[in-house]
């Protein structure tokens, strides 16, 4: 989608702090973090919204590869939380779906 940022993330023509990179997925850290530690996990694959995915596996290693990040950055046992944002009323900005994990300070519930 040459018109998605998270695309041109992903293509390098925009760019960002990586973290993690193989052939199904990418992970970098939150341009605006609200956390200690904020990164996010998309798909290489474009896909727009949470409504929009057929790939449980595709789903699963975002999740695994969140918690592989945390594991080594050395916050998961201290605790973290893992969310996507679905539509508007859910919070999402980049129709491009992408995992956020957050960690390193106490985090509230609900969200607001
Ligand atoms: P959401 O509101 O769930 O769609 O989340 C989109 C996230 O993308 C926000 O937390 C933004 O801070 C983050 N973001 C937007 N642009 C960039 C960028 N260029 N690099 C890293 N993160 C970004
Ligand atoms: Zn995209």
């Amino acid at each position: 989608m040459s018109d998605c940022l998270f695309c041109k993330i992903i293509a390098g023509d925009i760019p960002a702090d990586k973290i993690y990179e193989d052939d199904d997925v990418l992970a970098f850290h939150d341009i605006g973090a609200q956390a200690p530690h904020h990164f996010l996990v998309i798909p290489k694959k474009h896909i727009a919204t949470l409504n929009d995915v057929d790939d449980a596996a595709l789903v699963g290693k975002l999740t695994l590869t969140a918690t592989n990040i945390a594991k080594e950055l050395g916050f998961s046992d201290d605790g973290y939380r893992v969310v996507m944002n679905c539509n508007e009323q859910g919070g999402q900005t980049v129709y491009h779906i992408h995992l956020h994990c957050l960690g390193g300070r106490q985090l509230s519930w609900p969200p607001g």
